[in-house]
């Protein structure tokens, strides 16, 4: 398995971790729409009003939609916030561990290049698909408050009690969750798909292309399969070259495609050469073992 196959396994670990973050974050939302729906119906049998018309009362509805919609609107910003910053984050550990496994595999030395936090925004705000995830947020997050409504109406008019409609909210805002992960796993393949792509054009004296690798098991897409294996300019699906559709990564939501590095045939030349005549010689690549030891090497924060 190449290092950067296995790179792609680490990163489902991640997004598998956020995922579980993102669970607790509408976990909690979930329970406070609930708890404004059973104060509803509390409120409902203190004074006694014909069942189920309270629910249905376009007053009560708008006041309740309002509550929920600000609880959502927090909901999305929140998700918004959390996935800004472990773009941010996959997208520099990517860069530097490809940079790391070019001179662990190729024994050469790589080219770091800069990095800021601006650079890293720039990137971050990039979109793809002609929206940008902040947008798909707010989107799910307006669906998500439609889709409630629904529920709280069609309560009204069935008369169901409060543990029916929270079973409903709830089915609700984990299939929004489930949206939400998804949008996740793409972003977090963009990021570290970009990522890679940087890496590798601050190094085009010894990177000849990249190529295409799908993540090669019974859940790839047709798309990626078609793909797997061609090989693209440095620059290529990145904001200077945009990606084809069909040919770019992410290449449809849920992706795992990523880059792999095709080195100029002087650098594998030369690396025969050194596997061939010498072992402990000195050379100017890295000694170090692990990406810890290389980061530190480089100056590089861990
Ligand atoms: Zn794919």
């Amino acid at each position: 398995m190449s290092r950067e196959e296995q790179y792609q396994i680490d990163l489902e670990k991640r997004i598998a971790t956020y995922a579980t973050r993102l669970k607790k974050l509408f976990g909690s939302v979930t329970s406070s729409i609930i708890k404004e729906v059973a104060m509803l119906y509390a409120k409902h049998a203190e004074t006694n009003e014909e069942y189920p018309s309270f629910l249905y009362s376009a007053i009560q509805l708008e006041q309740i939609m309002q509550m929920i919609q600000k609880i959502l609107f927090d909901l999305g910003a929140q998700e918004e916030a959390q996935l800004r910053a472990v773009w941010g984050e996959e997208y520099k550990r990517s860069l530097y561990h490809h940079l790391y496994f070019i001179e662990e595999d190729f024994g050469v030395s790589v080219n770091v290049p800069m990095l800021n936090g601006p650079m890293i925004l720039a990137a971050v705000e990039h979109k793809w698909e002609g929206r940008h995830f902040s947008k798909r947020i707010r989107l799910r997050t307006d669906l998500l408050a439609a889709a409630i409504e629904d529920v709280i109406t069609r309560a009204s008019v069935q008369g169901w009690g409060v543990t029916r409609t929270s079973k409903e909210i709830m089915i609700r805002t984990t299939e929004s969750w489930s949206n939400a992960v998804r949008l996740a796993r793409t972003e977090l393949n963009r990021a570290a798909a970009q990522g890679q792509s940087l890496a590798y054009q601050a190094n085009s004296d010894i990177i000849e292309a990249k190529e295409f690798c799908a993540t090669l098991d019974t859940k790839t897409s047709k798309v990626c399969r078609k793909v797997d294996g061609k090989k693209f300019p440095l620059d290529y699906d990145t904001p200077a070259n945009p990606g084809k559709e069909g040919e770019r990564i992410p290449n449809h939501p849920n992706c795992r495609s990523y880059w792999r590095p095709v080195m100029k045939s002087k650098v594998l030349e030369s690396l025969e050469r050194e596997r061939a005549y010498k072992f402990g010689k000195e050379s100017g690549y890295t000694k170090a073992r692990t990406y810890e030891e290389w980061a530190k090497e480089k100056g590089i924060a861990t």
